[in-house]
């Protein structure tokens, strides 16, 4: 079995967390794809994903169809499982420091990595982009490791970011299946949405908080930016985030359909052999990450929702109320809460009493909106 483990620093005396790791393919082979599953610890649904694909991938190692490299990290936040309190699993944000854990990842290329390749560009694309992998390897080893979320942050990325490929799978509150990707990959995007069935297919520009996904795709678009004659280099790695609905979705039948979908595309990609058939349709047109109106509760209360995921809703409807229990008249204890856009809602908050400024869910629309702020996109 192509496994293997690395350790994380010891937190504590006694204490000792470890990342599991399986390879398929020949190392150095391309296309390479690498997958992670629950960077936010509780998302028991893309947990279940990633152990379906596994199953796909062993009889395909065996039969001898994996023509690129696989790397595949179907635990990625061993820290956040154990992060128990009073009998719930709080895996998002790190107990220690507070910080999302899909957040404040390494953002390349430093000055250290622009200084390696000032004048170092070739005329052959290839050469570039295999030399930029290198570097990126070279100054991620480089990166302090000392606490232990740092050395896990670094280790996932250094295990993705020479991918071509990445797919970061997660899952949201209670949501439809949807994904994220870089609005410089909208192509790429769009067919990952049709193969996968996934509504809404969310582009992004300038999301901010220094997430996975862009810290592996980003240093592409950035090294255009920033390093002179390369203005024209391939943005060589399409990377993704996608959510695998709810957190109570964690059914057999799902998760085996979306394995097989994350396999196809693996098939179309050209990483392993074989036919994936037609592409379904898209379900939807890809929408603006600053089209997602994300509605919040102006108060605390009770959330009683009048629209379903999957809803098309208008500007100015009534998505949801919120139930004041402690009313001076309990005839006018419900606040309506509107949509400030056109577009379909996605996902819901699961907890049913708001705390006051808390998101309670999201609606895609086409349109970007006025009060999002590119930057501040993704909340916390
Ligand atoms: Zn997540």
């Amino acid at each position: 079995m192509p496994r293997t483990t690395l350790t994380l620093p010891s937190p504590s005396p006694g204490t000792q967390r470890t990342l599991t790791v399986y390879r398929y393919g020949r190392p150095g082979a391309r296309p390479k794809a690498y997958f992670q599953a629950a960077l936010h610890a509780d998302e028991f649904p893309a947990l279940l994903v990633a152990q379906h694909l596994l199953r796909l991938l062993e009889a395909a190692e065996e039969a001898g169809t994996i023509d690129g490299e696989i790397v595949v990290v179907p635990v990625a936040n061993p820290i956040g499982l154990g992060q128990h309190l009073h009998g719930h699993l709080l895996g998002r944000f790190d107990f220690e420091i507070g910080c999302n854990f899909n957040r404040q990842f390494p953002q390349l290329p430093s000055s250290a990595m622009l200084d390696r390749l000032l004048g170092r560009l070739s005329k052959d694309q290839q050469v570039n982009v295999a030399r930029i992998r290198q570097i990126m390897l070279q100054t991620l080893a480089e990166q302090p490791r000392v606490r232990e979320t740092d050395a896990l942050k670094a280790t996932l990325l250094s295990l993705s970011i020479d991918a071509d490929l990445v797919f970061d799978l997660h899952c949201d509150s209670e949501s439809l299946l949807h994904l994220y990707a870089s609005r410089h990959h909208h192509e790429q995007a769009v067919i990952l949405g049709a193969e996968l069935g996934a509504s809404p297919v969310l582009l992004e520009e300038q999301p901010g908080g220094a997430t996975f996904d862009e810290a592996n795709a980003g240093p592409w678009w950035r090294l255009r930016e920033q390093l002179p004659g390369a203005e024209t280099l391939p943005l060589a790695c399409f990377s993704t985030t996608v959510e695998y609905r709810g957190q109570a979705d964690v059914r057999d039948d799902y998760a085996e359909q979306d394995a097989a979908r994350l396999y196809r595309y693996l098939q179309r990609c050209g990483v392993v052999a074989g036919d994936p058939g037609p592409l379904p349709e898209l379900r939807c047109a890809p929408t603006p990450l600053e089209g997602v109106d994300v509605l919040v509760a102006p108060a605390a209360g009770l959330v009683v929702y009048r629209k379903a995921l999957g809803d098309a809703v208008r500007r100015g409807e009534v998505v949801a109320e919120l139930v004041d229990v402690l009313a001076p008249d309990p005839r006018a204890a419900r606040q309506p809460i509107h949509s400030r856009t056109d577009g379909i809602l996605f996902a819901r908050m699961l907890e049913k009493l708001a705390r006051p400024g808390q998101q309670l869910c999201k609606i895609a629309g086409a349109e970007p909106l006025p009060h999002r702020q590119l930057g501040q996109l993704l909340g916390d």
